[in-house]
């Protein structure tokens, strides 16, 4: 489905609100406009009620409990609540976190402000294919090591991470476990449980929901994991994020995250086979064209590619009115920076500026698809006739 004269591929900078989701939203801006807090009438145990049902379908998207629960603005808030209120917490048990190399802005910018504040952070290596070694994260965690923060899924490549093993492994070194799953949920079944997740940040915006929703898991037993609030002022949210609750947009998230799960498996299928489609349509017809990332354990709607010779800006800019996509995350995109993913990979900056994400997602036709490789083909082709560096490379004087 076009939006406006665009294809839209950029679903992991955002999604569209599903329209199903936008229904369940609407009442409680007008018809139903109770304060969720307010305990003495009909109106706010309405709201209430909408919230705690919300509450269960965002604990049953990810195995928890509803209690574990906690609303916050999206997933930054959610990264943030979890990285500095571990922090302030257990800063008697230790100050020292191990995060990953690939990790999004929210958690290498939070840890980024907690190193210049007394805690030391190690951040560890990825592989050409975007993995991390285990032994090498085991390596890592010390004696007081008080979190280990890997994401679930890349937001950039789609590489999802061998959770179950990073979670044990926490376990058995007596150190909480915080999974930015922002991009797996809907798409990776999620089990906090067999995972051993500690926290989990999700946001409703890459699931079809509104943006500036999203939630934190919190385990509450086996261990209670305690936190120090960011936010003072009510004890709301079992004294973890006070404030009146977004009562809308709490219902659309709980709606979407319904919404994905019952129809993961099949558009599951749905999406790599359009993005396969996508990844072998561009092959066929242009050479120097490479997957950033590993291709095995990746997300099923995302291929982050690389043009030999291209810059990723100009062909970008060429097509930015018929095919939105990105060069990495939306945060990143604004530095016009390369990606710290790629290059962190061991990509080049070059290498890294050649390279373009796509992401697809619910409203991705195949038609959609057969217009993007025509688009990108024509374009690559058009960028690469007028290179000279193309030029030196067809004649053997590049790599
Ligand atoms: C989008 C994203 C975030 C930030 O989520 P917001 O709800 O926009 O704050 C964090 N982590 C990952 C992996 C993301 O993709």
């Amino acid at each position: 489905m076009k939006f406006g004269q665009t294809i839209y591929l950029d679903y992991n900078a955002t999604t569209p609100v599903d329209p199903r989701v936008i229904e369940s939203i609407q009442p409680w801006f007008f018809e139903k406009p109770g304060n969720a807090a307010s305990r003495s009438h009909a109106m706010g145990w309405m709201a209430e009620e909408a919230v705690e049902q919300a509450r269960a379908q965002t604990a049953a998207a990810i195995g928890a409990k509803p209690g574990e629960i906690v609303f916050t603005s999206g997933a930054t808030e959610a990264v943030n609540l979890a990285i500095k209120g571990i922090g302030a917490r257990y800063a008697r048990k230790g100050r020292h976190f191990v995060i990953v190399a690939t990790e999004h802005q929210a958690v290498l910018d939070t840890c980024t402000y907690l190193a210049k504040h007394g805690f030391e952070v190690t951040v560890v290596d990825v592989n050409a294919e975007g993995h991390i070694d285990i032994e090498e994260l085991a390596a890592a965690i010390r004696e007081d090591t008080v979190l280990v923060s890997v994401m679930m899924a890349n937001n950039e490549t789609g590489v999802i991470h061998p959770v179950e093993k990073i979670g044990d492994l926490c376990a058995e070194r007596n150190t909480l476990f915080f999974c930015d799953a922002t991009q797996a949920a809907g798409k990776v079944p999620i089990d906090v449980e067999s995972m051993g997740i500690h926290l989990l940040a999700l946001s409703a915006h890459k699931v079809y929901g509104p943006k500036g929703v999203g939630a934190l898991y919190v385990r509450q037993s086996a261990p209670r994991v305690q936190l120090t609030p960011l936010f003072h002022g009510g004890g709301h949210e079992g004294d973890m994020r006070s404030g009146t609750l977004n009562v809308p947009a709490i219902v659309g998230l709980g709606c979407a995250l319904e919404i994905t799960a019952a129809e993961r498996d099949r558009e599951n299928k749905r999406l790599a086979g359009m993005r396969d489609r996508l990844e072998a349509g561009l092959r066929e017809h242009l050479e120097g064209v490479y997957v950033n990332g590993d291709t095995e354990n990746r997300l099923p709607h995302v291929t982050n590619l690389r043009f030999l010779h291209v810059q990723g800006d100009t062909l970008m800019t060429r097509m930015g009115s018929s095919v939105a996509v990105s060069s990495g995350s939306a945060c990143a995109s604004a530095l016009a920076e390369p990606s710290h993913v790629l290059l962190s990979m061991g990509l080049s900056e070059r290498e890294a500026r050649s390279s373009i994400r796509f992401s697809l997602g619910r409203f991705t036709e195949p038609d959609e698809i057969e217009e993007v490789i025509r688009l990108v083909v024509r374009e690559v082709e058009a960028l690469r006739d007028v290179s000279p560096v193309w030029e030196m490379y067809k004649a053997g004087m590049l790599d």
